[in-house]
């Protein structure tokens, strides 16, 4: 068997193209998992790298920092004293204090993962299952529909307005809603648009929620980089007597440049939680043990950690703002940011669009079928402001000029 695999910066999807031995077909379990709608962009934008063009690289779905130098010299210091052993499946105990405390739940209701990822698949998979439909507010990250569908659920895409910045509303989750839907799916603020619920918008979800018993997965991995107004989190907003239906889902990639270091937890009722160590116990066990202590030291140094966090927005604002002052002046559509790192805009053929900013000019962007909207694409300004501000340059010109 020959594999070529490529992971794009997004980890929005796995991508492995395979040349397989002719008896081979796919189990059921993963004959439905669709290939990623990036492929294609993705690896061309490889390929003209390696073949020596310049690339002005909008696609990442990550920082463009260092991990803060705090955070890693706490990593080495743990692997010199001996961190390199496993550890309890669902992590050591003073990160498990220290997310808690955060949260303000009991360290037996969190269980770290290896990353927010396997949070957000331990949590579809502990809770719902064949015949349970869950809605996904949409766009939305990819992942979202295929670990529904891995869990042998169906997801439901709930599609927001564009006046809304692409949010759905309490009443548009009620409408797609059946007497199977089970639960939902909430990130804000969101991956791919960067709109962020605020208070009003994200009570009356998880009012209509909590009065149909569905479960909420609330993944705040965005939740620090947050523009206009903090964002506001699930937890604080859950009605009373509903928290226990809350599975919220956090980590450390986005907030403190530790994409590589692989740690995300979810917080939810001790029995739910239960439930995902035991499936973590048998598939990944504990998360990277000198990752855990990084993590420790980002959650528990609050000083070193909100000066780098502040350091960071700030420099994604200016990028974000210098890059809507030219989508502004061209009258381009887009959904206006609130928060994350990436903004989306409306081209119409949102995968020729891509492909043509790609051979043209230069310029690689995440088509939004990726999303479930194909007539948008997402723009990351976790690159230097230099290439955000001609990136974005070239693809206002490519909209605006006669087709
Ligand atoms: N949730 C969202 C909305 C994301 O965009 C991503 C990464 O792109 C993740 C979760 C995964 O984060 P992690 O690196 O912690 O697994």
């Amino acid at each position: 068997m020959c594999t070529d695999s490529a992971v794009d910066e997004d980890a929005v999807t796995y991508i492995v193209t395979t040349t397989l031995a002719p008896a081979f077909a796919p189990s059921a379990n993963v004959s439905h998992i669709k290939e990623s709608a990036t492929l294609a962009v993705a690896s061309r934008a490889r390929a003209l790298k390696a073949a020596g063009r310049e690339i002005l690289d909008l696609g990442a779905g990550e920082p463009d920092f260092d991990t803060p130098e705090f955070i890693r010299r706490a990593a080495q210091k743990a692997i010199d004293s001996g961190a390199t052993r496993y550890t309890a499946t669902e992590g050591i105990l003073p990160l498990r204090q220290a997310i808690a405390a955060q949260a303000n739940a009991d360290p037996a209701e969190v269980v770290v993962s290896t990353g927010s990822k396997q949070s957000l698949f331990n949590a579809c998979f502990a809770l719902f299952g064949p015949g349970d439909e869950v809605l996904v507010p949409t766009p939305s990250w990819t992942s979202y529909y295929e670990m529904v569908s891995l869990a042998r659920a169906k997801a439901v895409p709930v599609h927001g307005h564009v006046t809304r910045g692409l949010k759905v509303t309490a009443d548009e989750l009620a409408r797609a809603a059946t007497s199977r839907t089970k639960g939902l799916m909430l990130n804000s603020p969101c991956n791919p648009t960067g709109s962020a619920y605020d208070t009003n918008e994200l009570s009356e979800i998880l009012d209509l929620a909590a009065s149909k018993g569905w479960w909420v997965i609330s993944d705040e991995i965005y939740q620090r980089i947050a523009y206009e107004y903090p964002a506001p989190s699930a937890l604080s907003l859950m009605p009373d007597g509903s928290r226990d239906r809350l599975v919220l889902v956090n980590g450390v990639a986005k907030s403190f440049a530790m994409t590589g270091w692989r740690i995300g937890w979810a917080i939810a009722q001790r029995p739910v939680a239960a439930a995902m160590n035991a499936l973590q116990s048998h598939t990944t066990s504990n998360p990277a043990t000198p990752s855990q202590y990084a993590a420790l030291a980002a959650l528990t140094d609050t000083a070193a950690a909100d000066a780098a966090i502040a350091h960071m927005v700030a420099t994604f604002r200016e990028r974000r703002d210098a890059a809507m002052t030219i989508l502004d002046s061209a009258g381009v559509t887009y959904v206006r940011p609130d928060g994350a790192f990436y903004l989306y805009v409306r081209v119409g053929d949102g995968d020729a669009f891509a492909t043509r900013l790609l051979d043209a000019h230069g310029v690689a962007v995440v088509p939004g079928s990726a999303f479930l909207t194909p007539e948008w694409v997402r723009l990351s300004y976790a690159a230097p402001t230099a290439t955000v501000i001609e990136g974005v340059k070239r693809l206002t010109l490519l909209l605006k000029s006669p087709a």
